[in-house]
């Protein structure tokens, strides 16, 4: 690679005289300059390129960081220089992390990635390091620790000192900047996380809404059962269902005998009371998830039976027809002297292109015939 491509150039101020810790650093500023010309000449520059990136050079840094850890624990430095390049070292993987996740997703990405690590690479070679090399050289002409760290301390070199405190402040410069746009998108996510959940619950609200306003739709008011629309539009299915899999289907057509006189001699409410009663009582006989019990008219039900049989159909109604009966509620302009209903029953196996209206119609016609022929009974269609 030619010098003059390179972001970090090496250069003899680098030299700490200490070999492996030369060795390594070459190797660091090398890998990183191949990066960074892979991040900013386009190879690099989408998010997971970057970070694969970032974590090579992490990997060899740790690495760098834990023989450079080791020399200077070797050569005995001064504790608290120790700790301060030691921290130093973590600060600089915890940076790596947070460059990682600041940064994501925006145009300038590869640029922070590059800029930072410049200005980590200069105040970490050419400074800290310089000083633990000085520190080391100082201890082997006879310094203690303590000397040697004193001396680095209070004699700092004044041809690199200005342009350590300008790299240094570069370097710190990065480092607040990353804080806060970490700072910013943990803001973000906490913004949108909100957002989301406020989203959530108020679809929650909507969906049960919608649900409550569906079934209350389908229901009827008095009664707490199916209303007449609800009735046609699962009938008109069921009567399809029951076409295709050529299966007979099954409508009762219940009614209350003489309800007008009911209502006239006991009044309405007594009459909604016994309204609400029959059709108690009827829904006890309507056992299938299939079957539905409706509120076809004023006081008329219906009992829509899928995969029923003529036979099947009448042997219901009887059962409700006597079940009503037995309800004995008095009616005293009945002959039966009870509340009763009488009841049309058909069945069919729906023949191609024919409605649910053929089975309606038919139990309609059977419900007269019950009427015609004395109340209190059941009258099948055909
Ligand atoms: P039939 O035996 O021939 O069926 O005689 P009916 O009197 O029952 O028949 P009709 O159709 O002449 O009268 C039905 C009555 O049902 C009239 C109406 O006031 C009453 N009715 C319909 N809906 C309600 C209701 O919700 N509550 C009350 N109390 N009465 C109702
Ligand atoms: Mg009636
Ligand atoms: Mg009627």
């Amino acid at each position: 690679m030619n010098a003059a491509a390179n972001t970090f150039v090496w250069d003899q101020d680098f030299i700490t005289g200490i070999e492996l810790v030369d060795e390594q650093h070459r190797a660091l500023v090398e890998l990183f300059n191949r990066l960074s010309a892979a991040i900013t000449h386009g190879q690099a520059t989408d998010d997971t390129a970057a970070d694969a990136v970032l974590d090579e050079l992490a990997d060899y840094a740790r690495q760098h960081f834990a023989d450079e850890e080791k020399l200077m624990s070797d050569a005995g430095l001064f504790p608290t220089y120790r700790e301060a390049h030691v921290a130093r070292h973590e600060q600089f993987i915890v940076q790596v992390a947070t460059l990682r996740a600041a940064h994501r997703g925006r145009a300038g990405r590869p640029t922070a990635i590059v800029e930072f690590l410049v200005a980590w690479l200069g105040y970490h070679i050419l400074g800290e390091d310089q000083a633990m090399a000085r520190q080391i050289s100082r201890m082997r002409a006879g310094d203690t620790a303590e000397q040697a760290y004193e001396a680095e301390r209070t004699d700092a070199s004044p041809r690199t000192s200005a342009l350590l405190k300008a790299i240094g402040n570069l370097y710190q410069a990065t480092i607040d900047l990353n804080h806060e746009l970490a700072e910013l998108n943990r803001r973000l996510e906490t913004r949108v996380a909100a957002r989301t959940a406020e989203l959530d619950l108020v679809n929650d609200r909507l969906r049960e809404a919608n649900q409550r306003l569906t079934t209350l739709s389908r229901t009827d008011g008095l009664l707490d059962i199916a209303n007449r629309a609800y009735l046609d539009e699962v009938m008109e299915v069921e009567w399809q269902r029951a076409m295709r899999n050529t299966h007979p289907i099954a409508l009762l057509l219940a009614d209350i005998d003489h309800f007008k006189l009911f209502n006239d001699t006991y009044g309405h409410i007594a009459g909604d009371d016994c309204l609400k009663a029959v059709a108690q009582a009827v829904g006890v006989h309507v056992h299938r998830p299939t079957d539905l019990l409706a509120r076809y008219g004023g006081e008329e039900l219906a009992i829509l039976l899928p995969d029923t049989d003529l036979a099947g159909a009448q042997a219901i109604a009887r059962d409700i027809c006597a079940a009503i009966a037995e309800l004995r509620i008095p009616h005293s302009e009945s002959s039966y002297g009870v509340v009763t209903v009488s009841i049309g029953v058909a069945a069919f196996v729906p023949e191609r292109d024919t409605t649910a209206e053929v089975v309606l119609s038919a139990a309609d016609g059977a419900l007269y015939v019950a009427k015609d022929g004395g109340r209190n009974r059941v009258a099948a269609a055909g």
